[in-house]
């Protein structure tokens, strides 16, 4: 079921790599395996899929933990807020973070990313929606968030990350992606070796491959329909 699944996205990822005249390597698929048991996870692995991404802390950490003989094989990356009483652990246990919108974050990350681990890979979540998002960098503040959080030691800086607001439609739904992809190219011209551009949602996923994403972050469309979350709060 799962397999199938992946390889039905996987098809439209490379379907809307050659519309875009790119590789069809050029796209990971990040299955996001928020509120799916570790089952799910497993059954996903089994299947071939290695990279993983998680909203919550604690409930990563639960899934981390129950799969940790497959931890060589498994990428987990952290994508949903992040705050800085759970900076450690995170450094601690992460592969990646896409989520970070502050220095001082980033400087806890850097500073507790244990020595024998590799630099931990990071990526700026950048506000491409204005008001309607609370979440994410400025795009005005981005160049200064960028290079400082590039100079610091434990961390590697590989790009940026968004969540625009949904939009029906898929010339509406290329505009963010579009602008993020700017950002990051006029990044990478200021000499940032920057190699990753995580946007695209189950929703929304051709319009970002279509505006050059290297990663598409997809749940439900892998795994169906999330339950909600019990007792959720809005950030772990
Ligand atoms: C939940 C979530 C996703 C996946 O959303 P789907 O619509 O289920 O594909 C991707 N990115 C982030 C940051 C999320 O919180």
């Amino acid at each position: 079921m799962i397999d199938r699944k992946r390889q039905e996205l996987k098809a439209r990822i490379a379907a809307a790599c050659r519309q875009a005249g790119r590789p069809e390597d050029s796209v990971t698929l990040l299955a996001v395996s928020k509120t799916q048991p570790a089952e799910a996870v497993a059954a996903a692995l089994a299947a071939g899929q290695q990279a993983f991404g998680e909203n919550y802390v604690q409930e990563a950490l639960d899934k981390i933990d129950a799969l940790i003989a497959d931890r060589e094989r498994l990428q987990w990356h952290l994508i949903g807020p992040l705050q800085s009483n759970k900076t450690r652990v995170v450094a601690e246990t992460f592969d990646w973070v896409h989520s970070i919108d502050r220095l001082k974050i980033a400087e806890r990350l850097s500073a507790q990313r244990p020595v024998g681990l590799p630099p931990l890979d990071v990526c700026l979540q950048v506000n491409v929606s204005g008001e309607a998002s609370k979440s994410g960098v400025e795009p005005a503040a981005l160049p200064a968030l960028a290079h400082a959080v590039a100079a610091l030691p434990r961390l590697r800086l590989r790009g940026l990350m968004s969540i625009p607001e949904p939009v029906e439609g898929l010339a509406a739904q290329r505009l963010p992606h579009a602008r993020l992809r700017a950002l990051f190219e006029q990044l990478r011209a200021e000499g940032l070796p920057l190699d990753t551009l995580s946007m695209g949602m189950s929703a929304d996923l051709e319009a970002a491959v279509l505006e050059g994403a290297t990663m598409v972050r997809l749940g439900t469309a892998l795994f169906g329909a999330r339950a909600p979350r019990a007792g959720a709060q809005a950030a772990g």
